[in-house]
C-alpha cells in the first residue's frame, strides 16, 4: 500500500457518487481537480453541486466532436463551474498522426496535457465506471496513481447506465447529442464510431486497431486488500 493513499471514508457506499464528491472536497480541498469527456453530463453535475469551485478540465485534443463542445458550453453557462480548457503544446497542430500512429498522437495530445494538468494537484476526479468495459471492471472508488503521485476518485465507479440515466432525467440535464445516434463511448471525431445493438460500449473506439485505451488512466491501484498494476481506457 502507497504511503500517500487517502481511503474513502468507511461510511460512504461507493454507489454514493455524491457522497463520495463531497468526500473528495473536504479531504483535497484547492488540490482537487476533475477532468471530464463530456460524453455525458453528471459527473460535471455532481461535482458543480458538491464540490463547488472545483476546476473542471476538457482536455482540447484538437479533434472533439463539435457536439461535445455544445454540452461543454452548455452545461458551463449552466452550472456555472470553472472551466479549464487545455490543449497540446504549441508545436502540435492538427494533422494526419492519427492515421498511421495513435500511440504517438495520444501521448502528445492526451497524455502530455493531463500530465500538465495534474502537476501539483492531490485529488483528480474522473469518470471511470466498472461497466465501461473489462479493463475498468475491479477500479475501485479510490486509487493512488503511482505515475501521478496524487488520489484519484472515481464517485461513478459503481453506476449503472439506467443510474446515469435516472440522474440525468431528474436533474432535467441536456445530453451529449452522439449518444442517442449511437455512440455510447465518445473520444475524438477521428477515431470514435457509433456501435452495433449488443457490441461493447468502448467497440467504437480506436476499431479496428490494436489499442483500447489512450493511457490516461496507467495507474498502481492501490486498496486496503489489493495492490495491483493496470492500464484502463479514457473515460
Ligand atoms: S483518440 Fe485519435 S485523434 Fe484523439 S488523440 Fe488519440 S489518436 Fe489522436
Amino acid at each position: 500500500m502507497t504511503a500517500q493513499m487517502t481511503t474513502l471514508a468507511a461510511d460512504i457506499a461507493e454507489t454514493d457518487a455524491a457522497g463520495i464528491v463531497a468526500w473528495a472536497h473536504r479531504e483535497f480541498g484547492s488540490g482537487l481537480v476533475l477532468t471530464a469527456s463530456f460524453e455525458d453530463p453528471v459527473l460535471v453535475h455532481l461535482v458543480a453541486t458538491h464540490a463547488p469551485g472545483t476546476p473542471v478540465v476538457l482536455l482540447d485534443t484538437q479533434y472533439l466532436f463539435a457536439e461535445t463542445l455544445w454540452l461543454v458550453e452548455k452545461l458551463q453557462q449552466r452550472l456555472k463551474f470553472p472551466l479549464e480548457i487545455v490543449r497540446p503544446l504549441d508545436d502540435v497542430q492538427p494533422d494526419d498522426q492519427w492515421q498511421f500512429d495513435v500511440e504517438g498522437c495520444c501521448a502528445r495530445r492526451k497524455v502530455e496535457p493531463l500530465n500538465r494538468v495534474l502537476q501539483g494537484r492531490t485529488g483528480w476526479i474522473t469518470g471511470i465506471r466498472r461497466v465501461d468495459g473489462p479493463t475498468r471492471a475491479t477500479t475501485p472508488p479510490v486509487q493512488y496513481d503511482d505515475v501521478r503521485q496524487l488520489t484519484k476518485i472515481n464517485p461513478l465507479i459503481a453506476w449503472s447506465d439506467e443510474d446515469v440515466e435516472a440522474y440525468i432525467v431528474a436533474n432535467d440535464l441536456p445530453r451529449n447529442p452522439l449518444v442517442e445516434r449511437g455512440y455510447p463511448s465518445i473520444g475524438c471525431w477521428p477515431c470514435t464510431r457509433p456501435v452495433a445493438p449488443g457490441e461493447d460500449k468502448r467497440a467504437g473506439r480506436w476499431a479496428g486497431q490494436n489499442k483500447t485505451e489512450c493511457g490516461l488512466h496507467v495507474t498502481t491501484k492501490a486498496t486496503a486488500n489489493v495492490t495491483t498494476t493496470t492500464s484502463e481506457g479514457q473515460s
